[in-house]
């Protein structure tokens, strides 16, 4: 097949060249021992599916049976849950996984091994075009004890989706999901004690396109890694009340928050748009975002709420989905609104989805003197908020994400006017109940099908 035609297969929804492959699922292993993949391996089945470039030949699918383990011989100091290292964001466990591709071989055997520098050529294709894409979730140590993630398999499917838009290879998600979990079981017990519940580490699995040569092509060597990172509790400082767990500790006492500022995006600075990469979790949607956030930072505000179009539609706030509860006009009934996946334009946040999914489910009828909530995913502009917030419809807007999880926002500054959405008891009461659900099947508080529980390796 000529690499044009394969190309343009490629540029084709990506989807249609699934992994051909089945793996064996052995889920909450650290090193799953069936042998049912080297196996297919064996018999010769082809992967050329995978194979970017249209050679074909026996390429070696993402395999995490194979996996090597090298430990540190000298562990780092765990610095204290929500500190300075953790604001520094600089502090990573004492572990990662890397594993390497070429074109002509596929996959290498994942490494587990002590964190550390990688080596790359100054000319490789990561650092020259951008092919890069990463995904963001967390490691939390529950109330019950145990360690666990929160819909993992979708943060490793859309990290397929990312590194498909920018040419690099493809792999079975199932395969990455059990090399984040191998991670996790290594360097959790140790950086979460278990007596800590309510402290999470941060994931960071990664693709760069290693390929020392220049010219401007699909990469023909890449690098997939994992680390994981010491991170801020950065919905401490908004409206709802800290984790149990860390209420009545020096630091860890309930603020009360200012809720999130934002500050709408100029007309001249576009995150994303209708045939871009907006929906891609790709390095190059966030460098040029860094103007705009220096400014709105500099401004007073936390982050850029992104308009889009001349009718100013309402997409995200920074790297975070968001939301708004409004009355509506005619019917008097609630919505939960949010802008819609179909224009490619918005990042599917698995918070995202995990909002729709629970306001779909407990909200769909009042509860509890909670008023029933319709949800909705489609266009909303600036324009439309305005009136809701002068008619007093406005009831709630709040942003939604890994990084920040539910934030109540507060202020919405465009064109020189300022939303104001007081931060009392009655805003925000959606926000905090969605925000409660998530943060019990997070923490263990209830048994759900989305906490995904990691079997801690003892050494
Ligand atoms: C990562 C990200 C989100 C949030 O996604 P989650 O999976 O909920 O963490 C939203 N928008 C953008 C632009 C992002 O990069």
């Amino acid at each position: 097949m000529g690499v044009d035609k394969f190309t343009k297969l490629l540029d084709d929804d990506r989807s249609i060249m699934a992994p051909a492959f089945i793996t064996p699922v052995s889920s909450g292993t650290t090193t799953p021992t069936t042998t049912t993949a080297s196996k297919l391996t064996e018999a010769g089945i082809k992967h050329s599916s995978h194979n970017s470039n249209g050679e074909t030949g026996d390429l070696a699918p993402l395999d995490a049976s194979l996996m090597t383990r090298a430990l540190t011989k000298s562990p780092k100091a765990v610095p204290e849950f929500d500190g300075p290292e953790a604001k520094a964001q600089k502090t990573m466990t004492d572990h990662m996984v890397t594993v390497s591709w070429t074109v002509e071989h596929g996959w290498a055997a994942p490494e587990l091994k002590p964190y550390g520098p990688l080596s790359i050529m100054p000319s490789a294709s990561v650092l020259h075009y951008a092919t890069e894409c990463f995904e963001g979730l967390k490691l939390y140590r529950g109330y019950d004890g145990r360690l666990r993630l929160f819909r993992c398999s979708r943060n490793c499917a859309r990290m397929c989706r990312s590194a498909s838009r920018i040419a690099l290879p493809d792999f079975d998600p199932k395969e990455l999901e059990k090399l984040i979990i191998a991670l996790c079981a290594q360097d959790g017990p140790r950086w979460l004690p278990k007596d800590q519940a309510g402290c999470f580490l941060y994931i960071r699995p990664t693709m760069i396109g290693t390929d020392s040569a220049l010219g401007v092509q699909r990469p023909r060597e890449a690098l997939l890694y994992v680390i994981l990172s010491c991170f801020p509790d950065m919905s401490k400082s908004l409206a709802s009340p800290a984790p149990p767990a860390m209420q009545g500790q020096a630091n860890g006492a309930a603020k009360a928050s200012p809720g999130l500022r934002l500050i709408a995006s100029s007309e001249d600075t576009i995150r994303a748009w209708p045939g871009g990469f907006g929906y891609a979790k790709v390095g190059a949607n966030y460098g040029p975002s860094l103007v705009a956030q220096g400014e709105a930072k500099a401004k007073g505000f936390d982050q850029v709420l992104w308009l889009f179009g001349s009718d100013d539609y309402v997409t995200e706030a920074g790297a975070s989905n968001f939301f708004v509860v409004v009355r509506e006009k005619t019917s008097g009934k609630l919505q939960l609104i949010t802008a819609p996946l179909e224009e490619r334009m918005i990042l599917e946040g698995v918070t995202r989805a995990s909002v729709l999914d629970l306001a779909r489910e407990r909200l769909s009828k009042s509860e509890d003197g909670a008023e029933a909530l319709e949800v909705s995913e489609k266009r909303f502009t600036m324009k439309e908020m305005i009136e809701a917030h002068d008619e007093g419809r406005l009831l709630e807007a709040f942003a939604a994400g890994t990084a920040f999880f539910i934030a109540p926002v507060s202020i919405i500054h465009f064109r020189g006017k300022d939303i104001e959405l007081p931060m009392g008891d009655d805003n925000g009461v959606y926000a905090r109940r969605i925000k409660q659900w998530l943060s019990n099947i997070m923490y263990g508080k209830q048994e759900h099908e989305w906490g995904v529980v990691v079997e801690e390796k003892t050494q």
